[in-house]
C-alpha cells in the first residue's frame, strides 16, 4: 500500500499531464509523440493508483444531461473512479 502523500502526489501528477496535453495540444503542430507519451504515463500512474492505493469510496452522481444523470464512484484519494461496484473489476 502507498501511503496517503503517495497517493496525492501522483493523483496531482496526473492532473498536471492532464493540464500539459491540453497545453501542448493548444500550443503545437506536432503533438502525436507527446500525446502518446503522457498518455502511457497516464495509464502507469492509474494503474499504480489503482493497485496500490487504499482507497476510500465515495459515491456521487454525474449529471450527463438535464434529465439524466450516473451514479460514479470514486476515491477521495486518488480520485479514481470506478464504474460499478468497487472491487468487483
Ligand atoms: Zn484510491
Amino acid at each position: 500500500m502507498m501511503n496517503e502523500d503517495s497517493c496525492t502526489m501522483l493523483a496531482n501528477m496526473k492532473k498536471q499531464l492532464e493540464e500539459f496535453e491540453h497545453f501542448f495540444f493548444l500550443e503545437c503542430e506536432n503533438t502525436h509523440d507527446i500525446l502518446s507519451l503522457t498518455q502511457k504515463l497516464k495509464v502507469a500512474i492509474d494503474l499504480k493508483l489503482k493497485n496500490d492505493c487504499a482507497h476510500v469510496y465515495v459515491e456521487d452522481e454525474i449529471d450527463l444531461s438535464p434529465e439524466k444523470s450516473k451514479k460514479i464512484t470514486y476515491c477521495e484519494k486518488c480520485m479514481s473512479c470506478f464504474s460499478g461496484k468497487p472491487g468487483s473489476s
